[in-house]
Protein backbone atom coordinates (compact mmCIF):
# COMPACT_ATOMS: atom_id res chain seq x y z
CA UNK A 1 0.00 0.00 0.00
CA UNK A 2 1.12 3.26 -0.75
CA UNK A 3 0.63 5.18 2.54
CA UNK A 4 1.73 8.89 1.40
CA UNK A 5 -1.03 8.28 -0.93
CA UNK A 6 -3.98 7.81 1.20
CA UNK A 7 -2.92 10.94 3.80
CA UNK A 8 -2.95 13.80 1.85
CA UNK A 9 -2.71 16.12 4.96
CA UNK A 10 -1.67 16.48 8.11
CA UNK A 11 -4.17 17.79 11.44
CA UNK A 12 -3.49 18.39 14.68
CA UNK A 13 -5.41 15.01 16.13
CA UNK A 14 -3.95 13.41 13.49
CA UNK A 15 -0.18 13.96 14.44
CA UNK A 16 -0.78 14.11 18.44
CA UNK A 17 -2.96 10.09 17.69
CA UNK A 18 0.24 9.11 15.76
CA UNK A 19 3.07 10.73 17.86
CA UNK A 20 1.46 10.75 21.05
CA UNK A 21 -1.43 8.57 21.60
CA UNK A 22 -0.82 5.31 19.77
CA UNK A 23 0.48 4.48 16.31
CA UNK A 24 -1.46 1.83 15.64
CA UNK A 25 -4.39 3.33 16.64
CA UNK A 26 -3.88 5.69 14.19
CA UNK A 27 -3.15 3.23 11.13
CA UNK A 28 -6.21 1.60 11.92
CA UNK A 29 -7.91 4.33 11.84
CA UNK A 30 -6.49 6.53 9.44
CA UNK A 31 -4.74 4.62 6.63
CA UNK A 32 -5.95 0.82 6.73
CA UNK A 33 -9.72 2.83 7.81
CA UNK A 34 -10.50 -0.40 9.58
CA UNK A 35 -14.21 -0.01 11.08
CA UNK A 36 -14.03 0.84 14.82
CA UNK A 37 -15.77 -2.54 16.78
CA UNK A 38 -17.60 0.38 18.75
CA UNK A 39 -17.45 4.20 19.37
CA UNK A 40 -16.61 5.14 22.84
CA UNK A 41 -19.66 7.34 24.54
CA UNK A 42 -16.80 10.16 25.64
CA UNK A 43 -16.27 10.71 22.00
CA UNK A 44 -20.02 10.91 20.74
CA UNK A 45 -20.62 13.25 23.83
CA UNK A 46 -17.57 15.45 23.01
CA UNK A 47 -19.08 16.15 19.72
CA UNK A 48 -22.59 16.72 21.48
CA UNK A 49 -21.18 18.93 23.81
CA UNK A 50 -18.93 20.84 20.97
CA UNK A 51 -21.47 21.40 18.75
CA UNK A 52 -23.40 23.14 22.02
CA UNK A 53 -20.57 25.63 22.91
CA UNK A 54 -20.62 26.06 18.36
CA UNK A 55 -23.98 27.52 18.77
CA UNK A 56 -23.38 29.59 22.43
CA UNK A 57 -20.16 30.94 20.60
CA UNK A 58 -22.53 31.76 17.18
CA UNK A 59 -25.23 33.43 19.71
CA UNK A 60 -22.43 35.41 21.49
CA UNK A 61 -20.60 37.15 18.13
CA UNK A 62 -23.85 37.87 17.28
CA UNK A 63 -24.53 40.19 20.37
CA UNK A 64 -26.80 37.69 21.75
CA UNK A 65 -26.24 36.18 25.25
CA UNK A 66 -27.35 32.73 25.67
CA UNK A 67 -29.81 31.54 28.29
CA UNK A 68 -28.52 28.24 30.07
CA UNK A 69 -31.69 26.43 29.54
CA UNK A 70 -31.82 26.91 26.10
CA UNK A 71 -28.48 25.83 25.62
CA UNK A 72 -29.03 22.56 27.77
CA UNK A 73 -31.66 21.89 25.91
CA UNK A 74 -29.75 22.35 22.42
CA UNK A 75 -27.11 19.95 24.50
CA UNK A 76 -29.76 17.24 25.41
CA UNK A 77 -31.24 17.54 21.02
CA UNK A 78 -27.71 17.34 19.95
CA UNK A 79 -26.89 14.68 21.81
CA UNK A 80 -29.69 11.87 21.00
CA UNK A 81 -29.17 13.05 17.99
CA UNK A 82 -25.13 11.80 17.66
CA UNK A 83 -26.09 8.73 19.68
CA UNK A 84 -28.70 7.37 16.88
CA UNK A 85 -25.98 8.88 14.15
CA UNK A 86 -22.93 6.67 15.57
CA UNK A 87 -24.73 3.65 16.34
CA UNK A 88 -22.38 1.29 18.26
CA UNK A 89 -21.65 3.36 21.37
CA UNK A 90 -20.02 1.87 24.45
CA UNK A 91 -20.56 3.72 27.64
CA UNK A 92 -18.26 3.33 30.84
CA UNK A 93 -19.56 1.62 33.91
CA UNK A 94 -22.33 3.35 35.79
CA UNK A 95 -22.91 5.56 32.35
CA UNK A 96 -25.64 6.19 29.73
CA UNK A 97 -27.44 8.41 27.65
CA UNK A 98 -30.04 9.80 30.73
CA UNK A 99 -26.80 10.07 32.90
CA UNK A 100 -24.64 11.57 30.51
CA UNK A 101 -27.54 13.67 29.07
CA UNK A 102 -27.70 15.46 32.66
CA UNK A 103 -24.16 15.78 32.96
CA UNK A 104 -23.86 17.37 29.37
CA UNK A 105 -26.74 20.16 30.50
CA UNK A 106 -25.35 20.74 33.62
CA UNK A 107 -21.87 21.14 32.11
CA UNK A 108 -22.96 23.63 29.49
CA UNK A 109 -24.41 25.66 32.25
CA UNK A 110 -21.04 25.77 33.57
CA UNK A 111 -19.86 26.80 30.54
CA UNK A 112 -22.73 29.82 30.27
CA UNK A 113 -21.99 30.80 34.04
CA UNK A 114 -18.71 31.58 33.26
CA UNK A 115 -18.70 33.39 30.26
CA UNK A 116 -16.55 36.62 30.48
CA UNK A 117 -18.90 39.37 28.87
CA UNK A 118 -16.27 41.63 28.17
CA UNK A 119 -14.72 39.53 25.78
CA UNK A 120 -15.50 39.42 22.19
CA UNK A 121 -16.05 36.69 19.74
CA UNK A 122 -13.86 37.52 16.45
CA UNK A 123 -14.56 34.25 14.96
CA UNK A 124 -16.18 30.68 15.08
CA UNK A 125 -14.90 27.53 13.50
CA UNK A 126 -12.25 29.16 11.17
CA UNK A 127 -10.64 26.45 8.66
CA UNK A 128 -7.28 26.29 7.66
CA UNK A 129 -4.78 24.99 5.51
CA UNK A 130 -1.03 25.84 5.83
CA UNK A 131 2.54 24.59 4.71
CA UNK A 132 4.83 22.76 7.34
CA UNK A 133 7.95 24.68 6.48
CA UNK A 134 11.11 23.74 7.96
CA UNK A 135 14.22 25.80 9.62
CA UNK A 136 15.63 25.35 5.86
CA UNK A 137 12.75 27.29 4.03
CA UNK A 138 11.49 23.88 2.82
CA UNK A 139 8.11 22.92 2.89
CA UNK A 140 7.18 19.17 3.67
CA UNK A 141 4.80 17.71 1.44
CA UNK A 142 1.63 17.47 3.35
CA UNK A 143 0.02 20.91 4.58
CA UNK A 144 -1.68 21.02 8.15
CA UNK A 145 -5.23 21.67 8.09
CA UNK A 146 -7.46 22.37 10.68
CA UNK A 147 -10.30 24.80 12.37
CA UNK A 148 -10.21 26.86 15.23
CA UNK A 149 -12.98 26.58 17.52
CA UNK A 150 -13.08 30.42 18.07
CA UNK A 151 -11.03 33.61 18.49
CA UNK A 152 -11.61 35.94 21.20
CA UNK A 153 -10.32 39.60 22.09
CA UNK A 154 -9.79 39.98 25.80
CA UNK A 155 -8.58 42.47 27.52
CA UNK A 156 -7.39 43.84 24.57
CA UNK A 157 -5.44 40.57 23.16
CA UNK A 158 -5.82 38.23 20.77
CA UNK A 159 -6.63 34.96 21.95
CA UNK A 160 -7.20 31.19 20.06
CA UNK A 161 -9.73 29.17 22.17
CA UNK A 162 -10.41 25.81 22.23
CA UNK A 163 -13.05 24.07 24.38
CA UNK A 164 -12.46 20.81 26.17
CA UNK A 165 -14.48 18.01 28.34
CA UNK A 166 -12.41 16.28 30.73
CA UNK A 167 -12.84 13.77 32.81
CA UNK A 168 -11.19 15.38 35.47
CA UNK A 169 -9.10 18.96 36.36
CA UNK A 170 -6.06 19.05 33.95
CA UNK A 171 -2.60 18.90 36.18
CA UNK A 172 -0.08 21.79 35.94
CA UNK A 173 1.85 21.40 33.02
CA UNK A 174 -0.61 19.98 30.30
CA UNK A 175 -1.03 23.10 28.40
CA UNK A 176 2.75 23.97 28.50
CA UNK A 177 3.20 20.50 26.79
CA UNK A 178 0.44 20.27 24.31
CA UNK A 179 1.00 19.83 20.95
CA UNK A 180 -2.02 21.44 20.02
CA UNK A 181 -1.14 25.15 21.15
CA UNK A 182 1.97 24.84 18.64
CA UNK A 183 -0.12 23.64 15.88
CA UNK A 184 -2.67 26.72 15.68
CA UNK A 185 -0.17 29.12 16.97
CA UNK A 186 2.20 28.21 14.23
CA UNK A 187 -0.90 28.77 11.79
CA UNK A 188 -1.81 32.20 13.18
CA UNK A 189 1.80 33.10 12.41
CA UNK A 190 1.73 32.45 8.83
CA UNK A 191 -2.23 32.96 8.31
CA UNK A 192 -2.80 36.52 10.08
CA UNK A 193 0.20 37.63 11.21
CA UNK A 194 -0.56 41.04 11.16
CA UNK A 195 -3.17 40.18 14.06
CA UNK A 196 0.01 39.08 16.11
CA UNK A 197 -1.59 36.40 18.06
CA UNK A 198 0.40 35.32 20.51
CA UNK A 199 -1.67 32.93 23.42
CA UNK A 200 -3.75 29.98 22.68
CA UNK A 201 -6.47 29.01 25.76
CA UNK A 202 -7.87 25.85 26.73
CA UNK A 203 -11.41 26.33 27.96
CA UNK A 204 -11.87 23.14 29.81
CA UNK A 205 -15.29 22.13 31.85
CA UNK A 206 -14.95 18.68 33.83
CA UNK A 207 -17.65 16.04 33.59
CA UNK A 208 -17.62 15.86 37.56
CA UNK A 209 -20.57 15.88 39.43
CA UNK A 210 -20.63 19.54 39.75
CA UNK A 211 -18.64 20.90 36.69
CA UNK A 212 -15.45 23.14 37.51
CA UNK A 213 -14.56 25.77 34.47
CA UNK A 214 -11.01 26.34 33.79
CA UNK A 215 -8.78 28.19 31.48
CA UNK A 216 -5.47 27.86 30.56
CA UNK A 217 -3.24 30.40 28.84
CA UNK A 218 -0.31 29.50 26.60
CA UNK A 219 2.35 30.90 24.59
CA UNK A 220 4.97 29.30 21.85
CA UNK A 221 8.29 30.16 20.48
CA UNK A 222 9.28 30.14 16.64
CA UNK A 223 11.48 27.27 17.87
CA UNK A 224 9.03 25.51 18.99
CA UNK A 225 6.98 25.96 15.77
CA UNK A 226 10.40 24.31 14.29
CA UNK A 227 10.23 21.44 16.79
CA UNK A 228 6.71 20.72 15.48
CA UNK A 229 7.89 20.46 11.82
CA UNK A 230 10.60 18.69 12.65
CA UNK A 231 7.70 16.44 14.89
CA UNK A 232 5.73 16.15 11.23
CA UNK A 233 9.01 15.18 9.12
CA UNK A 234 9.55 12.20 11.52
CA UNK A 235 5.60 11.21 11.49
CA UNK A 236 6.25 11.29 7.37
CA UNK A 237 8.94 8.25 8.28
CA UNK A 238 6.84 6.46 10.39
CA UNK A 239 3.92 6.57 7.83
CA UNK A 240 6.32 5.86 4.56
CA UNK A 241 7.78 2.87 7.08
CA UNK A 242 4.57 2.00 8.25
CA UNK A 243 6.31 1.81 11.51
CA UNK A 244 3.35 1.29 13.58
CA UNK A 245 3.06 -0.36 17.15
CA UNK A 246 0.68 -0.69 20.22
CA UNK A 247 1.01 1.77 22.68
CA UNK A 248 -0.97 -0.57 25.21
CA UNK A 249 0.31 0.74 28.41
CA UNK A 250 -1.31 4.45 27.40
CA UNK A 251 -4.74 5.54 28.94
CA UNK A 252 -6.56 5.16 25.93
CA UNK A 253 -7.19 1.28 25.09
CA UNK A 254 -10.51 1.36 27.01
CA UNK A 255 -12.16 3.85 24.22
CA UNK A 256 -10.21 2.29 21.44
CA UNK A 257 -12.64 0.75 18.87
CA UNK A 258 -10.10 -1.34 17.22
CA UNK A 259 -8.99 -3.90 20.33
CA UNK A 260 -9.61 -7.01 18.03
CA UNK A 261 -7.36 -5.76 15.51
CA UNK A 262 -4.31 -4.68 17.93
CA UNK A 263 -5.05 -8.06 19.40
CA UNK A 264 -4.16 -9.81 16.07
CA UNK A 265 -1.57 -7.58 15.07
CA UNK A 266 1.50 -9.21 16.37
CA UNK A 267 0.24 -12.48 14.04
CA UNK A 268 -0.24 -11.20 10.87
CA UNK A 269 0.45 -7.26 9.97
CA UNK A 270 0.12 -8.98 6.21
CA UNK A 271 -3.55 -9.88 7.11
CA UNK A 272 -4.52 -6.41 8.36
CA UNK A 273 -3.07 -4.96 5.30
CA UNK A 274 -5.40 -7.39 3.21
CA UNK A 275 -8.47 -6.43 5.19
CA UNK A 276 -7.79 -3.11 4.70
CA UNK A 277 -7.41 -2.81 1.12
S1 LIG B 1 -6.12 -1.20 21.83
FE1 LIG B 1 -4.61 0.23 22.69
S2 LIG B 1 -2.64 -0.44 21.86
FE2 LIG B 1 -4.24 -1.37 20.61
S3 LIG B 1 -4.54 0.01 18.88
FE3 LIG B 1 -6.03 0.58 20.46
S4 LIG B 1 -5.01 2.16 21.67
FE4 LIG B 1 -3.43 1.14 20.49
Amino acid sequence: MNSTSVREHWSYSSLNQLLNICSLQWAFQRLYRLTPEFKSASLSFGSAFHRTLEWVAHSRKEGITPKAKDASALFDDLWRRQLEEDGEVRFADEEDADTLSIQGQSMTACVIANADPEERMLEVNRTFCVPLVDAAGEALEKPMVGEMDCLVETRGEKVIVDWKSSAKRWPAGKAIKDLQPTTYLYTASLLMPEQHIRSFRFDVVTKTKTPVFEQHLTMRSPEQFQRLVALAKIAEQLVQHELFYPAEQGFYCGGCGFQGACRAWQRSQTRTLSLAA
